[in-house]
């Protein structure tokens, strides 16, 4: 294990609980089912590169990322698998994207040109996955018409454009079957005005799809929350958690009746306190919505955050918690002996979703992998 003991706070990662995830979900879906990792935004947040080497050991069909830049770096990193880029790039990253090998999601007719006379400039063929808009409403062919935009595709297929695969992406698997259904109901009339050959590659479901309807899979899931430790919805088996959140006691006090804490002097003692300051803020990701509302474990013990959390800076009671010391290691996500904070807890705290806790982590924090070779 990297040595921290300088840090302040840091992220801590469970490489082999990375992987179980992984595994339950290709249980899940069985064997006929590929795996896409998604890895954007700096695989939600966990490290690209650490997390990447942690998944070739599971064989994924290829990786997802949302950006030119994303995918670009993870050919840096010598990845030589399938990379998808699911988010439609703006017209300047095109060709750039094809030079590289990317594979790319295509919404519109003008995407299909500028792959097509992208692949022409830098002579090499593109691999394009037609995106089907049956709901989610920001990318892909609208559904209903895609009849009438095939006659571009075969355009493009003839002047050496490769349709590599067909998904759609769904907008409320993390609340119930029915949507789900109307979804695949639509793209599956989408993929018979097209004629899409039987042995396409083609992809729908994400964590809450897969686990919610996993005869839905098809050829291959794109999922990431689960693999990450988040709850892909309510009702949905839960994942092992992936990702902690520490940081040290850097300053404590005593405080009396009447004093204040933090940014607004928000938060007042009643009586004698015993307040410690961690080495964490806003400013690391920890959402400001927390001051006064969330807490965090000490020694295996619960203690509220009290007053604005500030850039840099946490302020707790410690009064219910004896031997507290400077340089201990507190926890805001994971666990500390039997108490546990996970991140869908912090996230409803804070208004929000598991997701943006998670990408929200910022890069001032070191990621610590554990149980990753040659740690
Ligand atoms: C991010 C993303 C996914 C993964 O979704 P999870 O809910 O994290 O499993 C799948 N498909 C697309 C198009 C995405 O953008």
């Amino acid at each position: 294990m990297l040595t921290n003991s300088r840090d302040r706070a840091w992220v801590e990662i469970q490489a082999d609980a990375l992987l179980r995830n992984a595994s339950v979900l290709q249980q899940v879906v069985g064997p006929g089912s590929e795996l896409i990792p998604m890895v954007k935004a700096n695989a939600y947040g966990l490290g690209l590169s650490a997390t990447v080497r942690t998944l070739e050991a599971i064989n994924p069909w290829g990786f997802g990322v949302a950006t030119l830049s994303e995918g670009l770096e993870l050919r840096r990193l010598g990845v030589t698998c399938p990379i998808l880029v699911v988010s439609p790039l703006p017209p300047a990253s095109t060709e750039l994207a094809v030079e590289a090998g990317l594979q790319l999601g295509i919404s519109n007719p003008e995407s299909l040109r500028l792959v097509t006379s992208a692949a022409e400039r830098v002579g090499r063929a593109a691999d394009i996955h037609i995106e089907i808009d049956t709901g989610i409403g920001r990318a892909g062919f609208n559904w209903k018409d895609a009849g009438s935009w095939k006659r571009y595709l075969d355009d493009a297929i003839k002047l050496g454009v490769r349709w590599a695969g067909s998904y759609t992406h769904l907008h409320s698997a993390d609340e119930g079957h029915d949507t789900v259904l109307e979804q695949w109901t639509r793209f599956q009339e989408a993929l018979r005005q097209l004629d899409v050959p039987d042995n396409m590659l083609v992809h729908v479901v994400n964590s809450a799809g897969a686990l919610r309807l996993p005869e839905l899979a098809a050829s291959a899931i794109r999922t990431g929350i689960f693999l990450y430790g988040g709850s892909a919805g309510v009702g949905l088996p839960d994942p092992e958690p992936v990702v902690s959140v520490r940081a040290r006691v850097v300053h404590m006090r005593q405080a009396h009746a009447g004093d204040t804490v933090g940014y607004g002097a928000t938060y007042r003692a009643e009586s004698n306190e015993h307040w410690a300051s961690l080495g964490i803020g806003y400013g690391d990701g920890i959402p400001r919505l927390l001051g006064n509302r969330g807490s965090i474990l000490i020694h295996g013990c619960r203690a509220p955050i009290i007053g604005r959390i500030s850039m840099d800076v946490t302020v707790v009671n410690i009064s219910e918690i004896p031997n507290v010391s400077l340089g201990d290691i507190a926890t805001l996500i994971g666990s500390d002996k039997d108490e546990q904070i996970t991140v869908d807890e912090i996230a409803e705290q804070a208004d929000t979703i598991g997701y943006e806790i998670l990408t929200g982590l910022s890069p001032r924090l070191p990621r610590i992998w554990k149980g990753l070779d040659g740690q």
